[in-house]
């Protein structure tokens, strides 16, 4: 089968989060499976960009409302990501080095859809399937089913994935001049309370749509800023399918990023090294439960309760554990963080920003990661760290319910709760201290962790069927 995988983020290309690591690895893995899966992205200005040699592909005249521009599509020489990569490079809209953040994301996404669109309208064999994901790429099963421009795609079928539906790319109405001419009565496809939505137009025009996860699904139907209805409706064609880790980039045998590699054979001396170097570089006290948490400093991930939540922890637990944590976000989430740091007695520190090497580290040095997230469409960090033997502590909800078992019951090796409040978290930190002294029960929910499998292998397959089902 032949996909095309339409998205704004693409590991090693552009990466803000779980969006790019699973479009980075999905394709390698469908086309390990004799397929053809090929990903197109905005070409914005990242290292991969110049690090790379590219063939110019396709060049393009479209428009924009009344506004006309120039369009090139490049396509990196060599395939060494495991699938072909295409690049869309549109002048003064995506020539930038971030993926997310302007004023004018609304055009940059508008016309780097516009763009594709443009693109395959060219193509004389064109996709089984358009594979489009999350909001920035929502409006193409709109525009290759209803404006006649696209009239050569209509047949094409459309699979959006939703890896996180809180970001929509409302719009108003004003902003209709942004799509390419369609016909107005049918304006409710693209409409979701009086305004433009892309998400929730692709909920209603792709034939079929994908979560990240099963239980994320069932919460999308009381829990998916406004959409709840939108989802109800369409359950029909909604599927769950768990996201997978490309287990040879999160390898602690081989993770490029590590100077102590190690496997379940070697788990104890090898975490024990890693953890080290953390606490080392952290000013960190190495024979304490070392908890940290990686991730974006917002509300959905729970971020704002970890101030109060790891002052309590020393205040009624007693200083008996250490905390470090990774991220960015919120000014005022980074800023209470940040005012804990010079009241540590080498137990806490924090790094504020994004850092792809010192992620790999910390999930191998870790002790337990926190992750009290209120919204986990799949969440990637718990199965990275389950990988590299850290034991996470989870709230129950999206994907984090589906893939951690608490340790309390059969076969477990987790820590849940059901809250996202400090009270859960702090007794979530107490628990893990509690494992911690506990050595001969921690190594084997580290062992037990590190043998469980969550690579892709098992979750392309059902992606092939959803794609079988609409193709065959
Ligand atoms: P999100 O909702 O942010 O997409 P996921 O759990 O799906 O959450 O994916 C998060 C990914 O981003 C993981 O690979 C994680 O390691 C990475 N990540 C998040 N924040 C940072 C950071 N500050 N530095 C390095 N990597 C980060």
């Amino acid at each position: 089968m032949e996909i095309l995988h339409v998205s704004a983020e693409c590991y090693p290309v552009a990466k803000a989060g779980g969006l790019g690591d699973v479009v980075g690895a999905l394709p390698k893995y469908m086309n390990a499976l004799g397929h053809s899966a090929r990903v197109v992205m905005p070409m914005y200005r990242t290292k991969f960009l110049y690090a790379n040699t590219w063939d110019v592909v396709h060049k393009g005249y479209t428009n924009m409302g009344n506004w006309w521009f120039e369009f090139t599509v490049i396509k990196e020489k060599t395939d060494n990501l495991g699938f072909e990569l295409y690049l869309v490079d549109v002048n003064g809209l995506l020539d930038r080095e971030k993926v997310y953040g302007y004023n004018d994301d609304t055009e940059r996404f508008a016309a780097f859809q516009i763009s594709v669109c443009d693109w395959l309208n060219s193509w004389s064999k064109l996709p089984d399937i358009i594979h489009v994901h999350d909001h920035h790429t929502g409006l193409i099963p709109f525009m290759v089913k209803h404006c006649p421009k696209y009239r050569k795609l209509a047949q094409t079928k459309t699979v959006l994935t939703i890896h996180n539906a809180q970001y929509q790319g409302i719009m108003g109405w004003n902003r209709s001049i942004l799509i390419p001419q369609w016909d107005m009565w049918k304006w409710g496809m693209l409409d979701w309370n009086n305004a433009i939505n892309p998400l929730a137009s692709a909920v209603k025009c792709a034939d079929k749509v994908t979560t990240v996860s099963p239980s994320y699904l069932q919460e999308l139907k009381y829990m998916s800023n406004g959409l709840e209805a939108l989802f109800e409706y369409e359950k029909g064609k909604c599927v769950g399918i768990l996201n997978g880790i490309d287990d040879k980039v999160w390898d602690p045998q081989n993770d490029t990023y590590l100077q102590h590699h190690f496997s379940v054979d070697d788990l104890e001396a090898g975490k024990a090294k890693n953890k080290m170097l953390l606490c080392d570089q952290f000013n960190l006290d190495f024979d304490k439960p070392l908890i940290g948490f990686i991730g974006r400093l917002v509300g959905e991930k729970g971020a704002d309760l970890l101030p109060q939540s790891i002052s309590d922890s020393f205040y009624f637990l007693g200083r008996r554990m250490n905390f470090l944590v990774l991220g960015s976000g919120f000014p005022e989430v980074e800023a209470g963080l940040s005012a804990l740091k010079p009241l540590s007695q080498f137990d806490y520190n924090i790094y504020i920003g994004y850092n792809e090497a010192l992620s790999h580290m910390m999930y191998a040095g870790l002790d337990f990661l926190l992750m009290p997230s209120r919204v986990e469409p799949c969440g990637l960090n718990q199965m990275y760290s389950m990988r590299y033997g850290t034991v996470p502590m989870v709230r129950r909800t999206g994907g984090l319910k589906d893939t951690v078992i608490d340790y309390g019951d059969v076969d477990g090796y987790g820590i849940c709760y059901n809250q996202a409040s400090v009270a859960d978290i702090t007794h979530a930190v107490w628990r893990a201290t509690q494992t911690y002294h506990n050595k001969e029960k921690l190594h084997t929910i580290r062992q037990r962790m590190m043998n469980l499998d969550f690579s892709w292998e098992t979750s392309v397959k059902h992606y092939i069927d959803v794609y079988s089902s609409l193709v065959i």
